[in-house]
């Protein structure tokens, strides 16, 4: 099983979604696909949230229950979106609510994962529903009373990261916006270049230095099971991106 991650950008309109079908078309091994709200939905979500209590203390954790409550539709809807066209494209998937099997915590907003139930749940889920395409959320789970969660804003690599723990997977592909790590943020640098190959060590390091290429928490679940990370370009997906190992 192969893990491939698509953010909110690469979903962001019904063009992008054609061209994640045709990524998705050219692979032969099982995939769980994870996908992020479209374009910045979950800004959205988070703007309206405030609308509707605009004074509420940002620590409130009811605040902060009804915020995960509203901002994780995002992720339920945009895949709802992509495993129906996957569906009609001929590529047969199997659409996976992660809030019943990603098992959290109740600290709202930035749930802590219970990685050991998480497991259970999910393998009993996947050999319940067997498939060669699933499609889930990124950035969401749930606690043991039904209530969904979310990981921390940007966490839907660390969903990534964790799925291919959880599921001994071969390989994880986080498909961006941009060619691969470079070795600096070439918006700022001029010699910045484009890294092939690097150690989970130095990308861990760039990404503590700032860049913001792959949230923090993805690397460790992934370095623990000795699983490579692969960055590859959503809209070259035939260049080489950057290998993470
Ligand atoms: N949609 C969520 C966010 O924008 C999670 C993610 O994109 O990784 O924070
Ligand atoms: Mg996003």
């Amino acid at each position: 099983m192969k893990i491939y991650k698509f953010g909110g950008a690469a979903v962001k309109n019904a063009e992008c979604i054609r061209h994640l079908s045709s990524i998705i078309s050219d692979e032969e091994d099982d995939l769980m696909i994870v996908v992020s709200a479209m374009g910045k939905t979950t800004n959205q979500l988070e703007e309206f949230t405030r609308m509707l209590y605009p004074d509420a203390p940002f620590e409130d954790a009811q605040y902060n229950q009804l915020y995960d409550q509203v901002v994780s539709t995002g992720e339920l809807q945009s895949t709802r979106i992509v495993s129906a066209y996957l569906n009609h494209v001929g590529l047969t998937n199997h659409w996976m609510d992660i809030t019943t099997v990603l098992r959290t915590d109740n600290a709202f907003r930035c749930a802590n994962v219970d990685i050991q139930t998480s497991t259970s749940l999910l393998r009993a889920y996947l050999a319940n529903h067997p498939a060669h395409i699933y499609v889930t959320q990124g950035f969401i789970g749930g606690t043991s009373d039904g209530l969904r969660t979310t990981l921390g804003r940007e966490g839907s690599d660390y969903t990534a990261g964790l799925l291919a723990y959880m599921l001994d997977a071969t390989s994880v592909t986080l498909w961006k916006d941009v060619p691969g790590v470079f070795s600096a943020d070439p918006r700022k640098v001029k010699d910045a270049h484009l890294i092939h190959e690097m150690s989970y060590q130095e990308a861990a390091q760039l990404v503590e230095q700032g860049a913001q290429i792959v949230h923090h928490k993805t690397f460790k679940p992934l370095m623990d099971k000795h699983i490579p990370l692969i960055v590859k370009p959503f809209m070259h997906p035939e260049e080489q991106g950057t290998l993470i190992h």
